[in-house]
C-alpha cells in the first residue's frame, strides 16, 4: 500500500508538507520561548546570545524547512515507502522503531559531522553557543540533508522490514520536530527524578545538549543518553551542573565544569 499522500499532485503535496512542518515549527517555537519565560529561575546559561542570533537562526530554520519539504515531497511523489493498512499496533511499532533508529542514526551522523572532513556543514548549528528554541532547526543545507537520511531514509529502510503505519510515522515526525525545537530552550524544566541516570537512558535533561553547544566534543546524542553511554561520549559532570541549575544557579560561563562523581 502506498502513502495516503500519493494521490496528491506535487504542488498539493508540497503545500501539505509546508503546512505541517512550518505549523509545527511555529507552535513549538512559541512553546519553547514560553517555557523560557515561565522558568526564569531555571535558566541554563546566564550568558548573552550573540548579536543577531535570532535572525541568524530564523534563516537556518528557513533552510531546514525548504530542504525538508523538498525532500519529503520528492520521496512522497516517488511513493517508495510501503505503508500497511491502518492499525493502532502498526502505528505504535512504527513510532517506536523511528524513536530508537533515529537516535542511533543521529549519533553517527552527529559524530561524523564533528570530524575534520564534515565539520564545515555543522558549524552553522554550532554558531549558537547558548541555545534558543530557534537553534534546533538552525543549520546548513548540508546538515539538513543529513537529517533527511532520518526523516525519509529511515522510514524507507524500515518499510523493507514491515509496512509502516502512516499515522505512527506522522506522529513520530511531529514528536521529533517538537522535541528538537523545545529541547533547545535555554531553560531546564526536567524534574530531578527525570534527570536521574536511569531516566536519561530514555530522555535527557535539557542541560545535556546545552553542554554540547558550549563544549563541542561529547554528548552527540540528543533525545536520550543511551548512545553516548554505549559509545563513551557522555560527560560525567552534567548531573552536578543539572543540580546547580535546578537549585536556581544558572551557569555563568560556557566553560563551567561540575564536580564529577
Ligand atoms: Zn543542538
Ligand atoms: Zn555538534
Amino acid at each position: 500500500m502506498g502513502s495516503p499522500l500519493a494521490s496528491l499532485s506535487t504542488a498539493q503535496t508540497a503545500l501539505v508538507l509546508t503546512a505541517f512542518f512550518a505549523g509545527l515549527t511555529v507552535v513549538s517555537t512559541a512553546l519553547g520561548f514560553a517555557l523560557e519565560r515561565a522558568l526564569p529561575q531555571r535558566r541554563i546559561f546566564a550568558v548573552p546570545l550573540f548579536e543577531g542570533q535570532h535572525r541568524f537562526e530564523l534563516l537556518g530554520n528557513a533552510i531546514f524547512l525548504a530542504v525538508t519539504v523538498t525532500t519529503l515531497t520528492a520521496v512522497s511523489r516517488a511513493d517508495v515507502i510501503a505503508f500497511g493498512p491502518p492499525s493502532l499496533l502498526r502505528d505504535a511499532l512504527t513510532f517506536q522503531a523511528m524513536l530508537v533508529s533515529f537516535q542511533v542514526y543521529y549519533w553517527f551522523l552527529h559524530r561524523a559531522m564533528h570530524t575534520r572532513a564534515l565539520v564545515r556543514i555543522h558549524r552553522w548549528h554550532h554558531r549558537s553557543q547558548v541555545t534558543t528554541p530557534l537553534t534546533g532547526q538552525s543549520m546548513s543545507a548540508g546538515e539538513a540533508l543529513g537529517w533527511m537520511g532520518a526523516y525519509a531514509g529511515l522510514p524507507w529502510a524500515l518499510s523493507h522490514v514491515a509496512p509502516l503505519g502512516f499515522r505512527g510515522l506522522v506522529a513520530y515526525l511531529a514528536f521529533n520536530v517538537f522535541g528538537n525545537i523545545v529541547g533547545h530552550a535555554n531553560a531546564e524544566p526536567t524534574a530531578p527524578i527525570a534527570a536521574s541516570r536511569a531516566a536519561t537512558w530514555f530522555a535527557n535533561a535539557f542541560v545535556y545538549h546545552a553542554l554540547h553547544h558550549a563544549r563541542w566534543t561529547g554528548h552527540y546524542s540528543f533525545q536520550a543518553a543511551f548512545m553516548d553511554r554505549v559509545m563513551g561520549t557522555e560527560w560525567n559532570d552534567w548531573p552536578a551542573l543539572y543540580a546547580r541549575i535546578a537549585a536556581g544557579h544558572p551557569l555563568t560561563s560556557l566553560k563551567e565544569r561540575g564536580d564529577t562523581p
